[in-house]
């Protein structure tokens, strides 16, 4: 049985685990290409106008694996951790998915964890059931999985970007990746489908690194710190990724060592147009250089480039003391 995995939105945070899962259950798993300009101009062709770039991007992937596989999982993603829910858009997803043409059937299992956290292995048992029948089989693959799932997150907070981390779990490469000449420390916040997806993103992260900057991102943050500098806002905020992204900002924006913030949006996000408004405002009012890029599907490299050469250049300036920064 080969199962497809589209390289896009939250398989940034859970594919080791859908992995192991599909694998420890005899499953062959195939997962879609890079992101590249072809895959985003077939998302474009099949997606509906109003859903934004990372969802448009989906598409194209999904519809790269639709003729190769069996099955593709596609989880019907509502809530991913206790009272909170994850962008609606998500929720739709398999639906619009399902409607194209020639599309291979949907494994489009519930994932709503809004009440307990308990209920994710009713969603893998699901999953699991169209593979075999074996309870146990599901059960142990299900523990294995979640195993994979912590190691990973533990490579992410020491700093590795998701293909970095991968290439360790999967034992790819014998060691970490060589530390790289590091003379500022930025902080890259955005979705992780925006921030590691390195056709999206153009590849910011290791530009950054490139230009002599260590880069931290949300995933660094442990959880406790996240909710911790959540809680100071006004209003708790109900959606994961968007408490994620403020946390992690406001704790970066805390620490003297972090000279600067990027904030990565999506054009059509509304979720990212209020969280990068907050995280602007805290960063205007202590006076820490920040920089917004907006992507969309008409982003020029170029310009993008200009933006961040122009701003570590500021960061530089404001290290040195140049007046009026
Ligand atoms: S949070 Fe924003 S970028 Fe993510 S799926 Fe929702 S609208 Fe798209």
């Amino acid at each position: 049985m080969r199962i497809g995995i589209p390289r896009a939105l939250l398989y940034y945070y859970y594919y080791p685990m859908w992995k192991v899962f599909f694998e420890e259950l005899g499953a062959e798993v195939v997962l879609s290409s890079q992101s590249t300009k072809g895959i985003l101009a077939q998302g474009l062709k099949y997606a509906v106008d109003e859903v934004c770039l990372p969802v448009k991007l989906s598409y194209g992937h999904v519809l790269e694996l639709a003729e190769q596989v069996d099955f593709i999982f596609l989880p019907r993603l509502v809530s991913v951790e206790h009272r909170k829910y994850i962008c609606p858009k998500f929720l739709g997803l398999p639906d619009m998915i399902r409607r194209l043409d020639k599309m291979a059937p949907l494994i489009d299992v519930n994932v709503n964890l809004y009440r307990k956290n308990v209920d994710l292995y009713k969603a893998v048992k699901k999953a699991g059931s169209c593979l075999t029948g074996n309870k146990l089989k599901i059960w142990k693959a299900y523990h294995r999985s979640i195993v994979a799932l912590q190691k990973y997150f533990r490579l992410l907070q020491l700093g590795l970007i998701p293909e970095e981390a991968l290439a360790v779990l999967e034992n790819r490469v014998k060691n970490e990746p060589l530390p790289y000449p590091v003379e500022l420390n930025i902080a890259v916040i955005g979705h992780p489908y925006n921030i590691y997806d390195s056709y999206i993103s153009m590849n910011l992260i290791k530009r950054l690194r490139s230009m002599g900057a260590a880069v931290y991102t949300a995933e660094q943050v442990p959880e406790k710190i996240i909710k911790r500098y959540a809680a100071r806002l006004p209003k708790k905020l109900f959606w994961t990724l968007g408490q994620r992204m403020l946390g992690a900002a406001s704790h970066y924006l805390d620490r003297p060592d972090i000279s600067g913030i990027v904030h990565v949006a999506a054009f059509g996000c509304g979720p990212d147009s209020m969280t990068g408004d907050l995280i602007e405002r805290q960063a205007r009012a202590m006076n820490a250089p920040f920089l917004n890029l907006t992507l969309d599907e008409h982003t020029g490299e170029a310009g993008v480039l200009t933006r961040i050469e122009a701003f570590l250049d500021m960061v530089r300036w404001k290290q040195a003391g140049v007046v009026g920064l």
